[in-house]
């Protein structure tokens, strides 16, 4: 493996706090920020958390200002609550909600040259610990993936939260992290870059490995609990891999052919209904069929992502036939990715192909679940 020259850069949150009661000390984390944060979030959790987080705020003599986010997140839609910010001179943005809110927040303390503090209340992704904002048009397709100057100053994960929402977020965000250290890998074997644009550091190997070992012993428990409503070890250790050491691992790690994947099943029938992290756990399973490892590398994979409820071939994700078709149309999509150099050979769209089908002939071996 090259280590190349060259510099190299790590990124991450000024401060990650995790744990039942976290949300408690949104207060504490802003109030050197100055008086008046910019709360954005949509009704329902406005509804859920609002009078609670606004009565936090005013306890410590802040006065939040809130903006209401509703609809997409699109270039015109961030315009419009960004200019109703302009003015209050506000010190920081808080993001508090799912993906759509945490990168509206993001993009709006971009443009009023703010930091900002995310405070997912669903783990189904590990943007809120990242710089990345993903930008959609009206029709929820994905058009351009830009970036904060820094990462957000604070992530409060409070994991009351993050257990009173449906399960099948979680078990996105198990898919999203799962993926990360074959990625990893593949950028540290490849020649590519890290979204950060240098070579990785070591430091993100040794992070994916982490995330990917604690998703495997406690998964499967964390998700039972999740369907229980209860916070136990199990549910802070995962939620820990999710959101801290999933974000960490891509954005200093670089993101490989599982990402790359993903932007074929965005328009797939059938699967292109399923949460991101769905996506990513079958993209990590062809990336590994793509490496050329064995059968049983493979096929440990594929029990561990049908183990957790993630789609491990063309039927789980919902696809159907005739499938061939359909799997040239992923692959071409596929090769439009950034990511592509981040892998140990060239990607083409035969490659892509034959990993796709070699999954789904693998698959028939797998128990029926
Ligand atoms: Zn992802």
């Amino acid at each position: 493996m090259m280590y190349g020259s060259g510099n190299r850069l790590f990124a991450s949150p000024g401060r990650y706090l995790q744990g039942p009661t976290a949300l408690d000390q949104l207060g504490q984390i802003v109030q050197p920020f100055g008086t008046r944060p910019i709360l954005v979030m949509d009704e329902p959790v406005c509804e859920l958390i609002g009078d609670r987080v606004l009565s936090q705020l005013t306890a410590v003599g802040l006065a939040p200002h809130v903006a209401l986010f509703t609809g997409e997140i699109t270039y015109a839609n961030v315009e419009q609550l960004t200019e109703s910010c302009r003015g209050l001179g506000a010190g920081v943005v808080v993001g508090l909600g799912g993906g759509k809110v945490l990168d509206t927040a993001k993009a709006m303390s971009l443009r009023l040259g703010v930091p900002m503090v995310t405070v997912p209340t669903i783990a189904s992704n590990d943007s809120p610990t990242s710089s990345v904002i993903a930008m959609y048009d009206d029709e929820h397709r994905l058009i351009s993936v830009d970036k904060m100057v820094a990462n957000p100053a604070a992530v409060i994960v409070d994991t009351s939260l993050i257990v009173e929402a449906p399960t099948r977020f979680l078990r996105s965000g198990i898919g999203d992290a799962l993926s990360k250290v074959f990625e990893a890998d593949a950028c540290q074997n490849g020649t590519g870059m890290t979204p950060l644009g240098t070579r990785p550091l070591g430091i993100a190997s040794a992070i994916g490995q982490q995330c990917y070992q604690t998703l495997r012993a406690d998964s499967v428990q964390a998700l039972r609990d999740c369907e229980e409503h209860r916070v136990t070890d199990a549910v802070e250790r995962v939620v820990e891999a999710v959101v801290l050491l999933s974000g960490l691992s891509f954005e200093n790690g670089g993101l490989s052919l599982a990402h790359s994947l993903t932007r074929g099943l965005m328009v797939t029938e059938g699967a292109k209904s399923l949460l991101h992290g769905y996506h990513v756990a079958w993209g990590a399973v062809v990336q590994v069929a793509a490496e050329g490892r064995s059968d049983s590398e493979v096929l440990e994979l594929m029990s561990f992502v049908r183990a957790t409820g993630l789609p491990a071939s063309s039927e789980d994700l919902g696809i159907v036939a005739p499938l061939e078709p359909q799997h040239h149309v992923i692959a071409t999509l596929t090769l439009t990715a950034p990511h592509l150099a981040n892998f140990s050979k060239p990607v083409t769209e035969t490659l892509i192909v034959e990993a796709i089908q070699r999954v789904d002939r693998l698959a028939t071996q797998l128990p029926v679940s």
